[in-house]
């Protein structure tokens, strides 16, 4: 996913869905009071000895036969003791793959959701209940419902970013790698895209069906602007600029590659360029800026980070393994049904083969 080209095609953008997105957010305020602290504290806590903790995450881990698993956007001492680091779904895969019954998912809510339905007889543990997902939880079953009464017989196609009784409600998911394809795939030429506006706009961009975006964003990724662009020009004339295709229109449009977070990680590794710039989260850019020391890697704009990521620290993780919390179930209902636009959606990105051996002890 990175050309840029537009159609003449506009989205519709609906008023009464934009008043229950809204509606949503406001609910959003409440949860930042109880997570903001939480953040803080990671930020400013120094008095730890994050070694020691690390040592002793691993021997517990070695002891328990856990998996720890880190989102791209975690704190650096938490990617460092990780056995794998990716995104939501190439997490869930690491996974389904591994022979542990034990996860330790460093994430957010909906991510370890997502490992718990594709593998349900794994115990999934999530450092910090509170941590959410901005974008995720601007939609819920009842204002999906309203949407879908509303434009009877579309097709919803429900982005990654989303909790599992949301996806139980969809025909088919995506992920920010594959949404243009996943769109192009469903017979229609209307689609319902939940949650994330922006990434609506931007498959919009590729296709002649009417994308009816859910009026959601990342907090993290929406608050790029086009003046961060400018100035990085200004400042930086020879780097490259890729963002994550969350960002808002007008940064998409000023940008010269658009990548999901899995092809910013490739796109460093493989190019010719020796100075990249990228608007995306902080721990992901820190971790590009890692893995290639040869380079110079910049963050566009002001480094951006997401506090719900962020809220989880090293001692949680601690903490996590050896009380074994906290553990995330998912009903079995809800796994059932959520599993379907899970299993679409890796039919049409990654064929039927990889299907059945993800989904080895589900019933296809
Ligand atoms: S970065 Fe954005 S989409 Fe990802 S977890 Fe944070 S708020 Fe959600």
């Amino acid at each position: 996913m990175e050309s840029k080209e537009k159609t003449e095609n506009k989205p519709l953008l609906d008023e009464e869905q934009v008043k229950y997105a809204r509606e949503i957010f406001k609910g959003y305020a409440e949860k930042w009071k109880r997570i903001g602290p939480l953040f803080i504290k990671a930020k400013s806590e120094k008095g730890i000895d994050v070694k020691e903790i690390q040592n002793k995450i691993l021997r517990l881990k070695k002891e328990k036969g856990a998996l720890i698993l880190s989102h791209n956007y975690m704190l650096p001492e938490i990617q460092e003791i990780a056995d794998f680091i990716g995104d939501s779904l190439e997490l869930a895969i690491k996974a389904a793959e591994s022979p542990n019954d034990l996860i330790v998912f460093c994430g957010v809510h909906f991510m370890a959701e997502g490992v718990k339905v594709v593998s349900p007889e794994k115990i999934v543990l999530l450092p910090r209940l509170e941590a959410g997902c901005f974008m995720a939880d601007m939609i819920n079953i009842s204002a999906l419902r309203k949407f879908k009464e509303k434009y009877q017989g579309l097709p919803v196609v429900c982005y990654i970013n989303t909790d599992a009784a949301v996806k139980a409600e969809s025909d088919i998911c995506c992920t920010s790698a594959n949404a243009v394809q996943i769109v192009k795939s469903v017979n229609s030429d209307q689609v319902l895209f939940i949650p994330d506006r922006n990434l609506g706009l931007y498959v919009q961009r590729f296709t002649s069906q009417k994308i009816i975006p859910w009026d959601g964003w990342c907090n993290v990724h929406h608050r790029f602007r086009p003046e961060d662009i400018q100035k990085l020009r200004e400042q930086h004339p020879d780097a490259v600029v890729v963002v994550h295709p969350e960002c808002s229109p007008e940064v998409i449009d000023l940008a010269d590659h658009v990548f999901s977070t899995g092809g910013m990680v490739r796109f460093a590794k493989e190019t010719k360029h020796s100075k990249i710039a990228f608007a995306t989260e902080e721990g992901l850019v820190e971790r590009i800026r890692r893995e290639n020391p040869e380079k110079t890697i910049l963050s566009v704009g002001s480094p951006k980070t997401c506090v719900n990521m962020k809220s989880i620290r090293i001692q949680d993780v601690l903490t996590a393994l050896e009380e074994e919390k906290y553990k995330i179930d998912v009903p079995e209902d809800i796994i059932e049904k959520a599993r379907i636009p899970l299993i679409r959606m890796l039919e049409i990105s990654k064929g039927r083969d990889f299907v059945k051996q993800i989904f080895h002890r589900a019933a296809l």
